[in-house]
């Protein structure tokens, strides 16, 4: 990519093209997990539409390495690239609500932050992640799992249409009406198709909820965990609750007792009023009282944002992940040997459910394939400190490969890192992974967006069903 051609570039290129000589090259590399340091040849910070397709356009005609960065937080640090082209979309930033019809049209370098802030006055939510500094588009196209999950379905299962730039180019919508075999493999093939411009989404009349965590003794986890597969599956869709092995922070709301103590937690997220949530969860309370609760009616945006201080930018990541379909009395016992021996403060493991009205899809019906599972699981090693990240990667390796034979097969892919192999992401998708690969061949025969949970192009021999 000689300077020549992008001087060309910068003639049709709205926003910002940062070269490795610029002062915001370094700023402007770094991603969300500081294990990740990439150096890419350009970043093209787009400003709208336009600038993508130019982007696109470039990257394809120089025969470049290409990667999509929405939120720049995903842990394999797939939004950039060595030596390659950066179709950076931070400052494609907006959020338009319709309120009459309750739907968002958001900007493809949005935030879950700028959703939540935009939507929350008009008493509506999108049902996104559990933290709110993670990019719209990664979460969006991988899947999205989180506290309204239970309530309204996957972020995806609340997609309307996308307007995509493809591999050639083209700008095209993709919508249950205009090029549909794309909306079927945008929700949950990831970046494998094209450049994300706007989202619209359903959105949800979410305004206060009642939330937060409760914490228990570790010595208490097996009868946590045990009352809690029996009741996250058989609980009203209004109620969600994610299960956490947890280091306590030294700081409030906990009480000074419990600073740095493991634990094992609920974090519960309830759409109706409190005096429901209290009956709901007092057999809980009676079975095993907390050891602290910080549960109470709030914002809906403040329960996104619980987390944002304790797990801030440039932290070192390394995470497993697999589905459940049940959640056995042996694996439990796994679990808990590998959760008491925590690494560090911010190490931990969620097990996100994935019911009630995730489950009114079929597993065909969306790329997104395990509909039938009850738990997404997800075992993270974190730490600020770049020495100890062999500690936290062989932690997270080590507690996966002993509860790995209890899972059901595929993990989610916004769980995984780079490199985890083919194997596993046709485990993921399943038998939905033939179609996938087919409609890559249709939209992107070259693998131009390949720096992702990559999907080959594929098509399907003639005569094969
Ligand atoms: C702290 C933390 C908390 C998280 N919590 C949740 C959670 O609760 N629920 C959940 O489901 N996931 C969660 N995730 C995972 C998250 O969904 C993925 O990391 C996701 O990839 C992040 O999206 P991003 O846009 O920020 O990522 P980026 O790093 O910017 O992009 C990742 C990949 O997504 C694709 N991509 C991103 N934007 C676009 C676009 N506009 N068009 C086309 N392709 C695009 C590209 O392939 C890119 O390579 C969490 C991650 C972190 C680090």
């Amino acid at each position: 990519m000689s300077a020549q051609f992008i001087d060309q570039l910068r003639t049709s290129f709205r926003g910002e093209l940062i070269e490795p000589a610029d002062q915001r090259y370094e700023e402007s590399r770094k991603v969300y997990n500081a294990m990740i340091s990439r150096k890419p040849r350009l970043i093209a910070k787009c400003v709208d539409a336009a600038d993508a397709i130019t982007a696109v356009n470039f990257g394809r005609q120089q025969n470049l390495k290409v990667s999509i960065r929405g939120g720049g937080h995903n842990a394999g640090g797939l939004g950039i690239c060595d030596d390659g082209l950066v179709i950076d979309l931070s400052q494609i930033k907006y959020v338009h609500i319709d309120p009459a019809a309750q739907t968002v049209r958001v900007g493809g370098g949005c935030t879950w932050a700028d959703v939540d802030h935009a939507t929350h006055a008009f008493g509506l939510a999108v049902p996104s992640g559990i933290i709110s500094t993670t990019g719209v588009g990664g979460l969006t196209l991988g899947g999205g799992l989180g506290h309204l999950t239970r309530k309204c379905g996957l972020t995806i299962d609340n997609l309307l249409a996308a307007d995509v730039i493809l591999a050639d180019g083209r700008f095209v919508v993709a919508s249950a009406t205009e090029n549909s075999d794309l909306f079927w493999a945008i929700r949950g093939g990831g970046g494998n198709f094209g450049v994300v411009t706007s989202f619209l989404f359903k959105a949800h009349p979410v305004h206060t909820v009642c939330a937060g965590p409760m914490l228990w003794e570790i010595e208490h986890a097996a009868d946590i965990m045990k009352w809690y597969r029996e009741f996250i599956v058989n609980a009203p869709q209004e109620i969600s609750g994610f299960f956490a092995f947890l280091t306590v922070p030294p700081g409030p709301p906990f009480p000074e007792a419990l600073h740095f103590k493991k634990m094992c937690g609920i974090v519960w997220c309830y759409t109706g009023s409190l005096e429901e949530a209290n009956k709901m969860l007092e057999p809980l309370r009676s079975f095993r009282r907390p050891a602290f609760e910080f549960f109470a009616p709030m914002p809906y945006p403040m329960l996104q944002g619980m987390f944002d201080g304790l797990y801030v930018p440039g932290l070192q990541w390394y995470w497993k992940a697999d589905f459940l379909k049940e959640l056995s009395d042996e694996a439990i016992a796994l679990h808990i040997k590998h959760g008491a021996q925590l690494p560090t403060l911010h190490s931990t493991m969620h097990l996100y459910p994935i019911n009630g009205a995730a489950h009114k899809a079929g597993s065909n019906d969306t790329a997104w394939s395990y509909r039938d599972a009850l738990w997404s699981e997800v075992i993270v090693g974190v730490d600020p400190d770049p020495a100890n990240k062999d500690r936290i990667t062989a932690w997270a390796r080590n507690y996966w490969e002993a509860v790995h034979p209890y899972g059901a097969g595929g993990g989610y892919v916004n769980f995984m890192m780079e490199g985890e192999g083919e194997d596993r992401i046709r485990a993921t998708y399943r038998n939905n992974y033939a179609r996938l690969a087919e409609i890559k061949a249709k939209y992107d025969p070259d693998n131009f967006f390949r720096v992702n949970q990559n999907i080959r192009p594929e098509a399907r021999a003639k005569g094969s069903a």
